[in-house]
């Protein structure tokens, strides 16, 4: 599975990560290892990477 994600604004490719926070829920965001800007995280049962390379992509919440 893959999905598009925008570069980051410090010209660093960005990853998605997951992180399980319950028994039946995942967090997935997306993270640049440079300059550590992130999307929002997307709290869901299963993990969720299109969802928050949608929110990366659009650029909302990204965080400076
Ligand atoms: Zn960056």
């Amino acid at each position: 599975m893959t999905v598009k994600l925008n570069r980051c604004r410090c010209g660093r490719m960005p990853g998605v990560r997951t992180c399980r926070v319950a028994e039946d829920a995942i967090e997935t965001w997306v993270e640049c290892a440079g300059c550590r800007a992130r999307s929002p995280k997307i709290e869901d049962a299963y993990a969720d990477p299109e969802s928050a390379a949608a929110q990366w992509n659009s650029g909302k919440g990204t965080k400076w």
